[in-house]
């Protein structure tokens, strides 16, 4: 469904008629292209407090032009502030006077990334310093605006190096519909692939519901960046399937994730040498406020989003599917998980316990099978699934960020494709918004 909004907006009489009415402008956003992959300008690498981590080299291997000073009348693609050493009231005084005279000379797209530490539960003085980062962060993406994007990188000690395909995910256009996120990294053993424009070279995805939609989006950016793909959707979508799949050079697996024999039939079509990136993309929903819910509706969102996602998860990791080490698995919640809604109580459930499955499991699939368990969080994503949104709700989710507009499915898959890279090994765990900074459960 188009955004005619955005469209209208960034006319030349649109333009003049927002601003005299005082309408939201939304700049439409820059996503990563072939023809132009990369940020526009230097990066800018400042320092607050006493740092406790060395992100020069990494930044340094990203190929971005790095500047460490802030030469008169140059304009910045992005800024790297290290907060790693902020532990008291004073330090966070450094991070203004780092900031504040750098914002506004920010070009438009730029992305702001403010490396920080794991709060530390035995030093209230670091934790409340390391915390306010993360109202400092989540606040400066609202007011940066220009397709401008803000977020806080909490680095475990020894990550510097693992943090690599994170910094170049986020300092890249790859990550537009992404901001105000605060992701973790842990020490992890550092893996670079051979060429950084195929991350997943060699490996295998499976990803559900990839006949249209998020799951096909998906689908294309993970071959895009060298992964062979199967795709599975269900028999009913078998013709689109085959086409994605077709288009792809990958394999399509007609097969309803909720059957009884789901996860053993995913097995039986995985390559002898097993599986990389399971993605979990598969949803549907069935909304009706819980007074007018019958137990079907009810139990099918529970089954498809929630129950089957446990299920073939269970069976992969038992079978010895999932490779070790470059293993991941990556669930698909949504803000709706994160804030709730009305009419969704049976889909926010769904979505709510994808979240709870990755935060039990991440450690101890890490530990037992050398993988690493995430989700996204997509926020309004343009689809199918939101074109049946009722046009006023419609417009809410669209403009009710601080990218101010709807993302499109390439948003999450480009988010899939930095997490299912067997360089992001560090991160683990996490729950990833892919909403465009909504102020739904921010
Ligand atoms: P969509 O309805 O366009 O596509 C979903 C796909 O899943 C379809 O191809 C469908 O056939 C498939 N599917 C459904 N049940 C299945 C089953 N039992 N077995 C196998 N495949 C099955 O949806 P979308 O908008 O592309 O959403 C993809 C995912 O992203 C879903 O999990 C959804 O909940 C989530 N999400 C979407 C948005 C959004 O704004 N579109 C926001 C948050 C989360």
């Amino acid at each position: 469904m188009p955004d005619h909004y955005l469209r209208l907006t960034n006319s030349r009489p649109g333009r003049f008629l927002a601003r005299r009415l005082g309408l939201p402008q939304p700049t439409p956003l820059r996503r990563w292209s072939a023809e132009h992959p990369g940020l526009d300008g230097p990066v800018l690498h400042l320092t607050a407090g006493r740092s406790t981590t060395d992100p020069a080299a990494v930044l340094a291997r990203t190929g971005l032009t790095v500047h460490t000073d802030r030469a008169p009348g140059t304009r910045h693609s992005g800024v790297v502030l290290d907060a790693t050493g902020v532990t008291d009231v004073a330090a966070l005084g450094e991070v203004h006077a780092a900031l504040h005279p750098v914002v506004r000379d920010l070009d438009d797209h730029a992305r702001v990334i403010v490396l920080g530490a794991v709060p530390d539960p035995l030093d209230h003085h670091q934790a409340a310093a390391q915390q306010a980062l993360e109202g400092f962060v989540r606040s400066l993406g609202k007011e940066l605006g220009k397709g401008r994007t803000a977020q806080l990188l909490r680095l475990a000690p020894g990550s510097a190096d693992p943090a690599e395909s994170t910094l170049r995910f986020l300092l890249s256009p790859r990550s537009a519909f992404v901001s105000g996120q605060v992701i973790e990294i842990g020490a992890s053993r550092h893996t670079a692939p051979d060429d950084w424009t195929r991350p997943l070279a060699g490996r295998t995805a499976l990803v559900t519901g990839a006949a249209r939609g998020i799951g096909a989006a998906v689908a294309g950016t993970l071959a895009r960046d060298g992964a062979q793909v199967i795709c599975l959707d269900v028999p009913q979508a078998e013709t689109d399937l085959a086409e994605v799949a077709g288009q792809l050079g990958g394999s399509a697996l007609p097969l309803d994730i909720t059957a009884s024999d789901a996860g053993e039939r995913i097995a039986a079509a995985l390559p002898a040498d097993g599986l990389d990136i399971l993605v979990h993309n598969a949803g549907i929903t069935r909304d009706r406020r819980l007074a007018n819910m019958p137990g079907d509706r009810w139990s099918s969102v529970l089954d498809v989003n929630l129950g089957a996602v446990l299920r073939t998860t269970d069976h992969l990791l038992a079978a010895g599917a999932l490779r070790r080490d470059t293993g991941r698995v990556i669930g698909t919640a949504s803000i709706a998980g994160i804030a709730g809604n009305t009419g969704q109580t049976n889909y926010a459930a769904s979505k709510a316990g994808v979240i709870g499955l990755v935060r039990s499991l991440a450690p101890r699939a890490a530990d037992r099978h050398g993988v690493t368990v995430n989700a996204v969080a997509p926020g309004f994503i343009e689809t199918r699934m939101t074109a049946a949104v009722p046009l006023f709700i419609r417009e809410a989710g669209r403009r009710m960020s601080s990218l101010g507009q709807g993302g499109r499915p390439v948003d999450v898959a480009e988010t899939i494709s930095w997490l299912a890279s067997p360089a992001s090994s560090g991160v683990n765990g996490q729950i990833v918004r892919v909403c465009g900074q909504s102020l739904l459960g921010a």
